[in-house]
């Protein structure tokens, strides 16, 4: 069934844009399963049904991102924002210190949430440059022994994003990928935990994906509370409570969809393209001016300025007004902020730049 509603570009920053053939096959499925008579939002969790779709997910899910058998897949709820909290609160046992990366705002909330557990040191921080870049390696002192290094893969309000992982030894290393979380390869061996809201690249708000390597299910103490324990939640395959099933199961036709554009490595080919085009355009003549040094550009937010907010304020309702939407930058850094993840079309970058080309020969 074709959509007959007009859909404009969507460049909002969460929730984000979704694969229009994901919505079109949950608008067809909505109201009765095929072969199963009810609507998804109705069915226990607890019924064959739905397990076949958690579980379904799940193995796409783990061959999309080439999951190793020693990690447990979680899908939880409470958005990245309750990862905050539950990573220290599992992870930072007593007597022990959690190093942070601090790249931005979700950075500075994880941290603020840390330490109310235990001992915090801030590894690195480009706070002083107004995150206008991710740090060097040789700028980041990490704890001997530390419980894990925690970072952002993706800062979404500022639009940098790290090249690859900070090495960090033997440390377990913790990343909030909920802004780039399957936008191209990543090699899950190099991680103790990732985390991700599902409402930028994977799915619909209200659900959160956390892939945790098996040994550190251990830490979880017994004195914590049940429905913050990593532990229970693994025992009892997310399903100790009823998980968000509706997000589930969209999760699901997501990966499908991803698995369909032929994985992450085409992905991540797709989403370099994307974000080049529109760089380039920010570059071309000096009218627009990318806030983020060059080496620290995000694929996922692309931010950047006007000369004067005056013709950022135009920018935006004359954007709006051709069915360019969303493209209001976050107030920490003001000016223009194109969100251009996975399911965002690559016709929606074209049609950007050349507005951004109409907009500069009127303004410039
Ligand atoms: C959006 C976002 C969050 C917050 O996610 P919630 O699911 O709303 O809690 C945290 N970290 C990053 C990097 C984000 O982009």
């Amino acid at each position: 069934m074709a959509t007959t509603t007009h859909r404009v570009f969507n460049f909002s920053a969460g929730p984000a844009v979704l694969p229009v053939t994901v919505l079109e096959e949950a608008q067809r499925d909505l109201v009765a399963l095929p072969g199963v008579g009810m609507s998804v939002l109705e069915i226990s969790h607890r019924s064959k049904t739905f397990e076949g779709i958690l579980a379904r997910t799940e193995q796409d899910l783990r061959t999309l991102g080439g999951v190793p058998a020693n990690y447990q897949v979680l899908f939880l709820q409470g958005g990245a924002s309750m990862q905050f909290s539950m990573v220290p609160l599992n992870l930072l046992t007593s007597g022990s210190t959690a190093d942070y990366i601090v790249t931005g705002g979700w950075s500075q909330k994880a941290v603020k949430e840390a330490q109310r557990v235990g001992a915090v040191h801030i590894a690195g921080s480009t706070e002083s440059e107004n995150f206008s870049r991710i740090p060097r390696q040789d700028e980041l002192k990490l704890t001997t022994g530390a419980a894990y290094v925690h970072f952002t893969t993706n800062n979404t309000l500022f639009g940098t994003e790290w090249a690859h992982e900070p090495s960090v030894g033997d440390l377990p290393l913790v990343a909030d990928t909920s802004s780039d979380m399957f936008s191209r390869s990543i090699k899950v061996s190099k991680y103790g935990l990732i985390y991700a809201g599902a409402q930028k690249n994977l799915g619909p708000s209200g659900v959160t994906l956390v892939i945790i390597r098996q040994d550190l299910l251990a830490r979880s103490s017994k004195s914590l509370h049940t429905m913050l324990n990593y532990a229970v939640h693994a025992e009892n395959g997310s399903m100790y409570n009823t998980p968000p099933c509706f997000g589930i199961y969209l999760m699901g036709l997501v990966m499908k969809w991803a698995l369909a554009q032929g994985g992450l490595e085409a992905i991540g080919r797709i989403n370099e393209r994307k974000a080049s085009k529109l760089y380039a355009e920010i570059d071309r003549s000096g009218f627009y001016r990318g806030t983020a040094e060059k080496n620290s550009r995000s694929r996922m937010n692309i931010t950047f300025r006007l000369p004067s907010e005056e013709l950022e304020n135009r920018f935006v309702k004359e954007s709006t007004a051709a069915g360019l939407d969303g493209l209001k930058g976050h107030r920490s850094v003001g000016g223009m902020r194109a969100s251009i993840y996975n399911a965002f079309p690559e016709e929606g970058v074209d049609a950007l730049v050349s507005f951004m080309q109409e907009f500069e020969s009127k303004n410039g």
